[in-house]
This record gives structure tokens, C-alpha cells and sequence, in this order.
């Protein structure tokens, strides 16, 4: 049987490396792309040994011909745009650049299908973020939304223009509402891997402070590694739809240092309260963790809970991995290639 041809923008980023290594596995011939002509940030993808197994092409999201000269290349049977300016706080400091490359990017992918191959199957990776400041215990597909950071809004603008598409063009145009999903492949800026790598370090006295923004928000944090299952199943079902993916969990910032800290067997204590609040070394009684308002972001998504039963439904799909196993798989790995 010939092969099944994919494209994933932004295969170098924590989720392409996975997706990759799993549509590999499922003998596709998987066509990644990144924006760099050094290949400086293949490092997740040698972390899975599947570096020389991925055929590179350069891609600027932001340049349409960049875009259509791909589909001219290949034929493709699945698209998944992955690529993004996916740091909510960079969202705010680079508005337009997020809304071009994360918003309009998607655009530009569509219009490429729309010319080039109307029947290809097109994933897009929307966000949690969009609901923003939500006013519901759960967040489903049905939840309005109200993003609050320019790359909140651009993702709302990639959801729609792809539900759009699909309506106006009947292109099989889906996206994937996935909540926040964490991983040893993490970008070191979200928090959760900056919680884990920044506590190893401080442990082997590498870092002395570690500094954090609100750590009273909330987060339905998943598993990387099963997120991107739910990304192919999406585009093997009969009739495009979008689903929300997430664990019905959720953990403020604080349960998760307190979790990782006992996982690391540290002994500590918090002391004050809000600006003032810090995590002491009982060990040392020195300052391990404190506040610094520069990580407050200008607008704040205080709480996201998924509410994933259409996925269970529909796509047979269910989280695996809770948040003490996924600190555990975190740490395991950080621990393993820390130098
Ligand atoms: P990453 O930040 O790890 O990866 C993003 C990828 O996009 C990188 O490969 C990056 O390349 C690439 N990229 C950035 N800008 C451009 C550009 N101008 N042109 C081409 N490529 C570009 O994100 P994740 O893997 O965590 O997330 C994947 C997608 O899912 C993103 O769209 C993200 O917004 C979305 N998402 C993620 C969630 C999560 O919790 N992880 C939750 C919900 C949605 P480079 O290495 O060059 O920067
Ligand atoms: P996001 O949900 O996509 O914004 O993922 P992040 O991991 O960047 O942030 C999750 C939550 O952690 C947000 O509510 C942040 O405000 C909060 N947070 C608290 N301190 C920090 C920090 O130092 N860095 C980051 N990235 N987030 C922090």
C-alpha cells in the first residue's frame, strides 16, 4: 500500500516531535518543517531518535509562498499546522508578530489546501487559552469564548477561519481544543518545566533563586505524548469535527512545586503571602522560590477544567497519566540528561 504522505508545520516544537515519532510509527511519510536553515532546534526529535527519519523543508509560516511551494512539492493525505508563537507572555510583548504567525498563519495554510489539494485532511491546534476568562466549572466545545492575551485571540481567529473553511469550502478542517499538556520536551519558559528543570538545578546547586509569576492560576495539565494521539484520530473520523481534549483535572501553580518539591524529597515551607510569598529550604532555610510580578501577564487566565467527553465518545480517547505521574516522567527525564 503507498505510503501516507504528512505534513507537520512546526515539527521541531514539543507536540511535532511527538506527533512525528508517532505517525511514524504508523508508516507515514512525515514531512516536517521549521523555519531555520541551521538546524539548531532538532534537539527534541534526537531525544526520540527519529531526527533522520523526518524529511526537512523549510517553512515561514508568514510567507505564503513559502507555503504553496510545499504543496506543489507533495502530494499530502494529512496536514497538521502545529506552528505557532505559542508563549502567551511573548503575546503580549510581540501582538502583531503572534497575530501574523498563530492567527493569519492559519489563513495562509488554508488557502494553500483551498488551491492546491481541497481533499486533504487539515488539523489545527487551537487552544484552551481561548476561553480565557471563563464562567463555567467545565470548558467544552460549546463554551463561548473570551480570550485574554493577543495569542489567546489569534487562536480564536485560527479555530474559526478553519470551522469556516470547512462550512463555506467543505474541507475536512478540524481543530483540536487542547488544554495545556506538558512533557521532558516542554519549552523551558512554560512553567511547569521551568518548576521541574529550575528546582533540579537550585538541587544541584546550579541555581540559587527561582523566580515565578501567579502561582494561584490554574491549569488542566495532560500528558504530551497522548495529546497528539487524539490530533490523528481526528482526521480518520468520517465527518470533520472539533474536539476538546483535556484530563477534568485541574491544579494551581502551587500544588504543582508542592508536588515536584516532594517528588525531589525536599523539605520545604511556604511563608507570607501573595507578592511576598516564598518557598524556604528547611535544609538551609534559604529562599528557593519567590514571587516577581514581571511574570504577571497584563491579563490573566485564572482556571481551565476540560470537559472531554465528547472525545471519550466519539474518539474512544482518554487521558492516562494524572499530574503526579506526569511530574514523575517530568523529573525521571530532567534528572537523566541534566549536565
Ligand atoms: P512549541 O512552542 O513547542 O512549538 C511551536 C513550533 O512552531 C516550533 O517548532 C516553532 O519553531 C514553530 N514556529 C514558531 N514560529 C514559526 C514561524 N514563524 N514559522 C514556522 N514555524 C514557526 O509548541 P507546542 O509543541 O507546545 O504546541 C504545538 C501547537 O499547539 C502550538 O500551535 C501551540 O500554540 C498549540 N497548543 C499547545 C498547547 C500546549 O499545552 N503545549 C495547548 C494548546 C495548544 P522554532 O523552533 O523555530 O521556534
Ligand atoms: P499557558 O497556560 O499557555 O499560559 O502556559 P504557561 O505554562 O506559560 O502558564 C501557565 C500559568 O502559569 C499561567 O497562568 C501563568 O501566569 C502561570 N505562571 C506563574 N508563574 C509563571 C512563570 O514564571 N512562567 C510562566 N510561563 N507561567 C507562570
Amino acid at each position: 500500500m503507498k505510503k501516507k504522505i504528512a505534513l507537520i508545520t512546526g515539527v521541531s516544537g514539543q507536540d511535532g516531535a511527538y506527533l512525528a515519532q508517532l505517525l511514524l510509527k504508523k508508516k507515514y511519510k512525515v514531512i516536517g518543517t521549521d523555519r531555520r536553515s541551521a538546524r539548531s532546534n532538532t534537539w527534541r526529535l534526537r531525544r526520540l531518535g527519529i531526527e533522520n527519519k523526518v524529511i526537512f523543508e523549510e517553512m515561514e509560516i508568514g510567507e505564503i509562498y513559502e507555503i504553496e511551494r510545499l504543496f506543489k512539492k507533495y502530494k499530502f493525505d494529512e496536514v497538521y499546522n502545529l506552528a505557532a508563537q505559542s508563549f502567551v507572555q511573548t503575546s503580549f510583548s510581540s501582538p502583531l508578530n503572534t497575530s501574523n504567525i498563530t492567527g493569519l498563519g492559519v489563513l495562509r495554510i488554508l488557502e494553500a489546501i483551498r488551491n492546491y489539494n481541497p481533499k486533504v485532511r487539515f488539523y489545527q491546534a487551537s487552544s484552551s487559552e481561548m476561553f480565557g476568562e471563563v464562567y463555567k466549572k467545565k470548558q467544552n466545545e460549546n463554551t463561548e469564548f473570551r480570550p485574554q492575551s493577543p495569542y489567546a485571540v489569534s487562536k480564536v481567529f485560527g479555530h474559526l477561519i478553519t470551522k469556516n473553511y470547512r462550512k463555506s469550502y467543505g474541507l475536512y478542517s478540524v481543530s483540536g481544543i487542547l488544554f495545556n499538556h506538558e512533557s521532558p520536551l516542554r519549552g523551558e519558559e512554560f512553567v511547569t518545566r521551568k518548576i521541574t528543570l529550575g528546582l533540579i538545578k537550585i538541587l544541584k546547586g546550579d541555581l540559587q533563586l527561582l523566580e515565578l509569576g501567579n502561582i494561584n492560576a490554574k491549569r488542566d495539565w495532560g500528558y504530551a505524548k497522548e495529546y497528539v494521539e487524539v490530533m490523528w484520530k481526528m482526521l480518520q473520523q468520517k465527518k470533520p469535527e472539533d474536539f476538546v481534549v483535556s484530563t477534568g483535572q485541574t491544579y494551581s501553580i502551587k500544588h504543582f512545586i508542592n508536588e515536584t518539591v516532594k517528588y525531589l524529597n525536599l523539605k520545604t515551607k511556604w511563608i507570607g503571602k501573595g507578592i511576598n510569598e516564598k518557598l524556604i529550604n528547611l535544609e538551609n532555610n534559604k529562599v528557593i522560590i519567590k514571587i516577581n510580578s514581571r511574570f504577571f501577564r497584563p491579563a490573566e487566565v485564572n482556571f481551565l477544567k476540560g470537559d472531554s467527553k465528547k472525545a471519550k465518545k466519539k474518539l474512544n480517547w482518554r487521558p492516562k497519566t494524572n499530574l503526579i505521574k506526569l511530574i514523575k516522567i517530568m523529573v525521571d527525564e530532567e534528572l537523566k540528561y541534566y549536565q
